[in-house]
């Protein structure tokens, strides 16, 4: 076997499994052993059914008291089954495993482990894990890696072939020579990948994933060193000259802009009328107004015979900015188009030709904007809204789009300056630094699980004033079904608790981008009262009549990314209101989710949150905050990129990473 094998030569690799490997982009050995676990579980030691507290992930040790009863619902087939200690009963659920139906018997004991959820007042576990008790006992010293999953493809499916190929792990060769790495006590490499499929312990896995966030950050820093090497001194060749047309767009926005807007704006000017191509990055917390100083500058460009493009990272963001943008340039002449990957084939073909004729003058979309066949007549501006879900290779092919066009990233991430130096070290920065005026800061609530009742009532009292409410659901790991279940169990019952004339829809990864496109659009439109959803309305989405953000299990979440959905309210003139639950009844748990009490300022929060985590976060759910890196968290690893930097700067390009390292960016059920 060689690390360049395909995965079929893995013994128990089919074409299918193959298939549901593909999918995320993994088709070699090598890809699968560079693709790292999201979290790791620890396996406690089982307690009484009568202790299980509601979402609580437990163990337990009980007999199976009924028969198997599987049947068919909405073309899922759903085994249940009952078990019980001497404590009490629960019902346990499996979704599409008919099978289990010859694995389980009526008089078994098993170790089940899962969440625990209240349903009609009893407890019960969806998809649980079970084990005999024996081979449970070998797992309570180990460190489970929980690997990006999709359908078709089991957690165990990956654990499996990840042990088949352990093997070649020693094959896996280092780039940065033995003395660098024992003066700056970094892991062998091969050693980090054994690590981190295959945890000895905490400490060694810190270890290894310290060293791989290492290789994550150099490797960044290292593609971003040529691309600024290449780009240093490229001559301007779209000059935008100032006429009088940002004041008039200024002047027709129905608000004052703030002082940061303005100073963001003219950098921009200034840039793009200078002597050399711009390369910006505008930052600014959510909700500051960023959107309006892309604006500005696409208008700039598109007055002055050039063409903009308007990047973002999700089909809804783009939807919503098309819309905006449509209305606010319609005044201007300006000719705005869609392109997203749900856009009708042929509606895209028209899309191209009148991209390549110039009759198009701004265009916005998602990725669909880098392919191949997008061509612009004269594209002068490229913008990336959201920028940290971009890697820095998709954010140089939308430039290549352009013959040397300016280039503008906006960020809502709160980085601490001097890793945003680092981060951003092809970028000149402006920062936004204060939120429009008359606003009225976000009420914020930590809770526990006892206070939803409450809030259900609360967001009934909003509804009926008029306004409208989110309700995010986390992912569940498992499986794409489990994550669906989650959010659709959760959005009938919200149904049955809420007035009926209260509208709930929801949203999640697995409807059809149109789909998700409509609801939002109705949910904008004020047709849909409360939303129900995953994380997909974490980046940029505005509406301002929605007043309330109810986030359930708001412990999985990272502080920054509680504060990137706390974003969504907030925007507009009425009092908005935060409610975090937290799923789990720990001090420190609850003093973490306090922060978001205590503040509403990204900058303070990044700070506490990096004050605040230590190692230990990775046996929870890591941070999702910064895309681009798998293993690698900016707050967490601050010392590795400081580190990447420090060794990129003394030992250049002679120190090549492998291509692989953050290449295999595995999301598995990310949506
Ligand atoms: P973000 O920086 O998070 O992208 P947006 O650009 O979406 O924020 O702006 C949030 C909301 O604030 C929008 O509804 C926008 O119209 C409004 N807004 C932007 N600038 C101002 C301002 N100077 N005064 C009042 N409202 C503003
Ligand atoms: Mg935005």
């Amino acid at each position: 076997m060689n690390l360049n094998d395909d995965l079929q030569t893995i013994k128990g690799i089919g074409e299918k499994t193959a298939a549901a490997f593909a999918k995320l982009h993994i088709h070699t050995v090598n890809e699968l052993l560079h693709t790292y676990p999201r979290s790791y579980l620890t396996y406690e030691d089982p307690i009484m059914i009568g202790e299980a507290q509601e979402g609580e992930r437990v163990s337990v040790l009980a007999v199976i008291n009924t028969y198997v009863d599987v049947r068919k619902v909405r073309g899922m087939t759903i085994s249940n089954i009952g078990i019980r200690d001497s404590s009490g009963t629960m019902k346990v659920t499996w979704f599409n495993q008919p099978f289990l139906k010859n694995v389980l018997a009526k008089g078994d004991s098993y170790v089940f482990v899962g969440t625990v959820k209240l349903r009609n007042g009893s407890k019960c576990l969806d998809h649980p894990e079970y084990y005999k008790l024996e081979k449970y006992r070998e797992m309570t010293t180990e460190l489970m890696p929980v690997y990006p999953l999709t359908k078709g493809l089991t957690n165990n499916t990956f654990v499996k072939a990840v042990k088949a190929t352990r093997g070649m792990i020693s094959q896996i060769e280092d780039y940065i020579p033995e003395e660098i790495r024992q003066s700056e006590k970094l892991m062998e490499l091969s050693e980090a990948y054994e690590n981190v499929h295959f945890p000895q312990n905490e400490t060694l896995l810190v270890s290894a994933i310290r060293r791989i966030a290492f290789d994550e950050f150099y490797s960044f820093l290292y593609d971003l060193n040529k691309l600024k090497n290449k780009n240093i001194t490229i001559e301007n060749t779209h000059k935008v000259v100032q006429g009088s047309a940002v004041n008039d767009f200024v002047n027709s926005l129905p608000y004052k802009l703030t002082k940061g807007q303005w100073e963001a704006i003219e950098d921009i000017l200034a840039d793009m009328g200078g002597d050399s191509v711009m390369n910006r990055l505008v930052q600014g917390d959510v909700g500051a107004g960023k959107t309006v100083v892309a604006e500005a500058a696409l208008l700039a460009v598109v007055k002055a015979g050039y063409q903009g493009a308007l990047m973002v990272p999700t089909e809804v963001l783009a939807k919503q900015h098309f819309t905006e943008l449509t209305k606010m340039f319609d005044a201007f002449g300006i000719r705005v188009a869609l392109l997203v990957g749900s856009t009708p084939a042929k509606e895209k073909r028209g899309i191209y030709e009148r991209l390549k004729n110039g009759e198009i003058d701004v265009l916005v979309g998602t990725h669909a904007l880098i392919e191949d066949k997008v061509e612009f007549a004269d594209l002068a501006l490229v913008i990336t809204d959201e920028q940290h879900r971009f890697g820095v290779s998709q954010r140089e092919r939308l430039r290549s789009k352009g013959t040397y066009p300016h280039v503008l990233v906006m960020s809502a991430t709160p980085i601490p300056r001097t890793l945003a130096i680092i981060l951003y070290a092809d970028l000149d920065i402006s920062v936004i630094a204060e939120l429009p005026k008359g606003r009225k800061p976000i009420k914020n609530c930590a809770v526990g699980t006892n206070y939803r009742e409450t809030a259900y009532k609360f967001l009934a009292a909003q509804v009926s004033e008029g306004s409208q409410c989110y309700v995010i659901c986390p992912m569940v790991q498992e499986s794409e079904t489990m994550d669906l279940t989650n959010v659709v169990q959760y959005t009938e019952r919200l149904r049955s608790v809420l007035p009926p004339n209260c509208k709930v829809e929801m949203l999640h990864g697995q409807m059809k981008a149109e789909e998700k496109n409509a609801i939002m659009e109705r949910f904008l439109a004020g047709e849909i009262d409360v939303l129900v959803s995953t994380t997909v309305i974490e980046v940029g989405i505005n509406n301002q009549n929605a007043t309330v953000m109810m986030v359930e299990n708001a412990e999985r979440f990272g502080l920054a990314q509680l504060h990137q959905l706390r974003g969504r309210v907030g925007r507009g003139k009425k009092q908005s209101y935060c409610i975090f639950i937290n799923g789990k009844p720990t001090k420190e748990s609850m003093d973490r989710l306090k922060v978001l009490e205590d503040s509403n300022d990204g900058f303070y929060i990044a700070n506490e949150d990096l004050k605040m985590r230590g190692p230990g976060d990775f046996f929870g759910i890591r941070q999702s905050g910064e895309a681009i890196f798998v293993m690698a968290d900016i707050y967490n690893h601050a010392d590795m990129l400081k580190l990447a930097q420090t060794i990129l700067l003394k030992y250049g390009d002679t120190l090549e990473p492998p291509a692989l390292v953050h290449k295999v960016q595995s999301q598995g059920t990310v949506l």
